[in-house]
C-alpha cells in the first residue's frame, strides 16, 4: 500500500516567555498594522501582546466568543477594514483563535496566534462558524495560522478546571487520530504520544496549577494534539461535538470531555490500532474506561445534562448525525448511537460494546 503525507505549512515557537518575540514574527511576516484579538477574560494579555508589538499593533479586538459566531466576525471585519489592518495577533484559546481565521478566511491576512488553552485549533487549517443555531465546519489553508507562539507563561492563569476539560479536548483529537480513515506513520505516533503526555501533565497540574514542567507538558501535548487533528481528520466523535455546541449552545471543552469516552468505548471494538496505542499511552487495556475515570478524579463534568443538553436533544441529534454520515471506525446506527448519548446525558460508565470481537490489546 502506498502512503501519501502532505505536511502543512506553519511555524511554531516554543518557549517559556516566548511572546516577547511577537514584533520579530510580525516583521518577519511583513505585518506594520496588526489587530490583536481575544476573548474578554483574556484581555490584559492581550494589551501586553499589543504592547510587544509596539509601532506594529494597530487595534485591540476583545469580543471574541464560543463556537465563532458569525455575527462576532462581521463585527470585527469592519475593524478591519476601518483601521487598514494588514495581520491579525489571536491571544487566548480556541474562541480567539477562531476570530483570527474567521478574518483570515474573508481577507487571507497572515495570523500569528499564541494559544492559552489546549484545544489545538492553532494547528489546523480548520474553522467552524455558528450561523442561526448551527455550526458548519470548513477546510482551506488560507485559515492555517502562519505561526504560533507556544508560552507557557500563557497558560499558567488556566484555571485548573478548564485545563482538564482542554486538555481532554486535545486528547479527543488524538484519538481520533488513531482510528483516521487514511493513516500515516507520524500521525500515529504523535497522537499516541499526545495522550502519553496530557494525560500525565493533568494528573499534575490539577495537584498544582503553577507547575512549569507540567503546563509545558500539557501545551506540547496541544501542540502534537492539533497536528493530529490536521492531520488526520476526525470522526463521529468531533462531528457529534461540534453539532451539539451548535445546536444547544454547549461548552466545548466540556462537551469533548463528557462525550470522549463514550464515543472510544463504542468506536474501539472496530479500531484495534487504536485500542492498542491509547492502552500503552494509558497503560491500559481498557482506556475509554480509564479516560472517563480519570476525567472524574480530576473534577471533570461526566454528564450532558450538567453542561446544558436538554433530554428532549437525544433523539434529535441522533438523527442529525445518521442522517450526516461521515468516516467512523464503526458503522452507525440510530438505536446504538441514542444509547451512547443518553448514557453520556445521565453521566453513565461508559461500556465498551465488544459485539463478540476478539479484543486483544498489542501490549
Ligand atoms: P475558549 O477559547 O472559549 O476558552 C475557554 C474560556 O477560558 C474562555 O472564557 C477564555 O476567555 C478563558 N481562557 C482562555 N485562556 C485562559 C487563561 N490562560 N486563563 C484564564 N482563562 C482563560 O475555549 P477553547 O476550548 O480553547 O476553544 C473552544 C473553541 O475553539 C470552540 O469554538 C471550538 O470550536 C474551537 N476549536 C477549533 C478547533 C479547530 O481546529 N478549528 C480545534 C479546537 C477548538
Amino acid at each position: 500500500m502506498t502512503t501519501v503525507f502532505q505536511g502543512l505549512p506553519s511555524r511554531v515557537v516554543f518557549g517559556k516567555g516566548a511572546l516577547a518575540g511577537l514584533a520579530d514574527e510580525a516583521e518577519a511576516l511583513g505585518c506594520r498594522r496588526m489587530l490583536v484579538v481575544c476573548t474578554g477574560s483574556q484581555r490584559t494579555a492581550a494589551e501586553r501582546a499589543l504592547g510587544v508589538l509596539g509601532g506594529a499593533g494597530a487595534a485591540l479586538f476583545p469580543g471574541a466568543a464560543m463556537h465563532t459566531p458569525v455575527e462576532v466576525t462581521l463585527e470585527v471585519m469592519k475593524l478591519v477594514e476601518a483601521e487598514d489592518i494588514d495581520g491579525v495577533v489571536a491571544i487566548g484559546g480556541g474562541s480567539a483563535i477562531g476570530l483570527s481565521k474567521a478574518i483570515a478566511l474573508r481577507t487571507d491576512l497572515p495570523q500569528i496566534v499564541a494559544p492559552s488553552t489546549y484545544a489545538g485549533s492553532e494547528m489546523t487549517p480548520v474553522l467552524g462558524q455558528t450561523e442561526a443555531g448551527r455550526k458548519t465546519t470548513q477546510r482551506s489553508v488560507k485559515v492555517l495560522p502562519e505561526t504560533v507562539i507556544y508560552d507557557l507563561e500563557l497558560s499558567l492563569s488556566l484555571p485548573a478546571s478548564v485545563s482538564v476539560t482542554s486538555g481532554f479536548n486535545a486528547m479527543a483529537h488524538a484519538a481520533e487520530a488513531l482510528y483516521a480513515e487514511i493513516p500515516n506513520p507520524p500521525l500515529l505516533a504523535i497522537a499516541e504520544e499526545c495522550v502519553r503526555l496530557m494525560a500525565r501533565a493533568l494528573t499534575r497540574i490539577v495537584i498544582d496549577p503553577g507547575d512549569e514542567t507540567a503546563r509545558a507538558a500539557a501545551l506540547e501535548a496541544a501542540w502534537l494534539g492539533g497536528w493530529s487533528l490536521a492531520n488526520g481528520g476526525s470522526a463521529l466523535h468531533h462531528r457529534l461535538c461540534h453539532m451539539l455546541g451548535g445546536a444547544f449552545g454547549l461548552p466545548h471543552a466540556e462537551t469533548h470531555t463528557v462525550l470522549l469516552p463514550h464515543i472510544l468505548a463504542y468506536n474501539l471494538p472496530s479500531a484495534p490500532e487504536a485500542l492498542g496505542r491509547l492502552g500503552r499511552a494509558l497503560n491500559t487495556p481498557e482506556p475509554a474506561e480509564v479516560l472517563f475515570d480519570l476525567g472524574q478524579s480530576l473534577g471533570a463534568p461526566a454528564a450532558l445534562k450538567d453542561i446544558g443538553m436538554p433530554k428532549t436533544g437525544i433523539d434529535e441529534a441522533a438523527d442529525a448525525m445518521i442522517a450526516q454520515g461521515g468516516w467512523n471506525p464503526r458503522a452507525l446506527d440510530s438505536v446504538s448511537l441514542k444509547r451512547l448519548l443518553r448514557r453520556a446525558w445521565s453521566g453513565d460508565h461508559p461500556r465498551m460494546e465488544r459485539g463478540g470481537l476478539l479484543l486483544k490489546p498489542a501490549f
